[in-house]
């Protein structure tokens, strides 16, 4: 199968759920017959990211050489996938803006139901006061103005997510095994 390069950007606070739908959605591209990436934003840190810190620099610098990877990949047509918290607009705007064909997907849940999840038990950590320049508690997050697909991951189910995820890239022209 021609596999169509993209690059398929999900933002959205610590525990929103980008991940767990970057990694469903890359078991249904897979199984489609595509190349399939998935950059996330907690293992770049550890590796092309290493060393940067949360400053408003070090977050725009990390999200470029995401940015860089994905869009350089998806030229030679993986689909790529990135989950990262990506909290300023113009920056992924800048970075999307180069992708063949791009998908910004806002990963969003209220910030009581992402406390009540926490996941990494970093909110509660932030809510005392121990995390300083956590995205959402101490850190600016600019939502998209208008996302692509916005997701609301209190309302519907993983499976729900998938499904939209699944036709959004439909229309991107990604071919994708839609089901009922
Ligand atoms: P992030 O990558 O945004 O930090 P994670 O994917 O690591 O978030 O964690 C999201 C958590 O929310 C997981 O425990 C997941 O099971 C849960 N969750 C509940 N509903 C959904 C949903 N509809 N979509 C994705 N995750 C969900």
């Amino acid at each position: 199968m021609t596999s169509t390069g993209a690059v398929i950007w999900f933002t959205g606070l610590s525990g929103a759920g980008k991940t767990t739908l970057a990694r469903a959605l890359e078991v249904c591209l897979y199984e489609a017959g595509h190349r399939v990436e998935h950059l996330d934003g907690d293992a770049v840190r550890e590796h092309l990211s290493k060393g940067l810190g949360f400053s408003r620099e070090d977050r725009d610098t990390n999200v470029r050489r995401i940015g860089f990877v994905a869009n350089l990949l998806a030229k030679h047509g993986v689909i790529v996938l990135v989950s990262a918290i990506s909290p300023y607009r113009a920056t992924r705007q800048e970075v999307l803006s180069q992708a063949p064909r791009k998908l910004e997907v806002f990963v969003d849940a209220p910030l009581e139901v992402l406390t009540q999840r926490d996941v990494k038990g970093l909110y509660a950590k932030a809510l005392r006061g121990e995390i300083p320049q956590f995205t959402g508690i101490s850190d600016p997050y600019e939502p998209p103005l208008l996302p692509d697909v916005h997701l609301r991951t209190d309302q519907q189910s993983l499976q729900e997510c998938l499904e939209v995820l699944l036709q959004a890239a439909e229309r991107i022209g990604i071919r994708t095994r839609v089901r009922a």
